[in-house]
């Protein structure tokens, strides 16, 4: 293995990787990292504020994780968000700093899974370092999904966004990261609150991108994990005001962020973090009129 760039900080140390909630077991993967500018991940909030928390490179970018969580429960494997993927050339690995390593290939074979053992993979909008890792380019050069037997979920107005972003979102989008799922006859879209598999429940948002949805895992009365994906991508954006310049809708975001970070909190969820660079697993907790999040032990 290559050693890590003198100027780009080795992997911190990435704690817990498992969970038990209640019937499932839920394991934090690794698609890689990648860069974005630390202003527009932080939106309105000052940076006297924010380079504290994320500290930023000299060209203002911050590090953050792709991390796709595996959900097990009996037969049945469920890939939570694959993951930026490899379909990338050396123009996008260097504006992003891409890291491809360890991907998603790699995380899976390391808990001994082959992708035919994949049942399921359920995205939370279509955005390209969300979904990209679901598709794989063959040696022959054609793409196919990377999990051929699983049922691929997302929420049919981020399927369609994908194919038609129109100039606005167009930098968000790929359109063959869902054509091709939906050409081999996988891709299912769901809308509203859906219920993927027993136990596995959709809640579409909105305010991130058009369609943007969380995850609950679990009983949701009880023990419950949730994933934030970018409804809450670090554990240090749990203010509700803490909304990224990438967000589409504010108003929304600002709605749903406010309703769903304090269900969170009350209910004692387990949160899954996609983009934090270090922490997979934690709570979030009301303190006084804050948020804090604190990291599972
Ligand atoms: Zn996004």
């Amino acid at each position: 293995m290559d050693a890590p760039r003198a100027d780009r900080p080795a992997s911190p140390p990435q704690g817990l990787r498992s969970v038990q909630v209640g019937e499932w077991r839920i394991t934090a993967l690794s698609d890689g990292y990648f860069r974005l500018d630390g202003g527009a991940m932080w939106g309105v909030v000052p940076a006297k504020i924010w380079r504290a928390l994320t500290p930023p490179d000299a060209d203002n970018t911050i590090r953050l994780a792709l991390r796709p969580f595996l959900a097990e429960r009996g037969g049945e494997r469920i890939v939570i968000e694959p993951g930026i993927g490899a379909r990338w050339g050396p123009k996008e690995r260097e504006r992003y700093g891409l890291e491809s390593t360890p991907d998603l290939g790699s995380s899976l074979r390391a808990l001994g899974l082959a992708p035919e053992q994949v049942t399921h993979v359920v995205m939370t909008h279509c955005h390209w370092d969300h979904i990209g890792a679901a598709v794989v380019e063959g040696a022959d050069g054609v793409l196919a999904p990377r999990f051929p037997g699983a049922r691929h979920f997302a929420p049919a107005v981020e399927i369609e966004r994908a194919k038609r972003p129109g100039h606005a979102r167009q930098a968000s989008y790929r359109e063959d990261d869902v054509r091709v799922l939906e050409r081999a006859g996988v891709l299912e879209g769901f809308a509203g609150r859906t219920e993927l598999v027993p136990g596995l429940t959709a809640h579409e948002l909105g305010g991130h991108s058009d369609g943007v949805s969380v995850i609950t895992v679990g009983d949701e009365q009880a023990e419950c994990a949730i994933f934030w994906g970018d409804v809450v991508p670090t554990t240090h954006h749990v203010q509700p005001a803490y909304i990224m310049a990438y967000d589409l809708d504010v108003a929304r975001s600002f709605e749903v962020r406010g309703e769903w970070i304090a269900r969170a909190a009350e209910r004692r969820w387990i949160g899954l973090f996609y983009h934090d660079e270090g922490t997979a697993f934690a709570r979030i907790e009301r303190d006084g009129k804050r948020y804090v999040a604190r990291p599972l032990a």
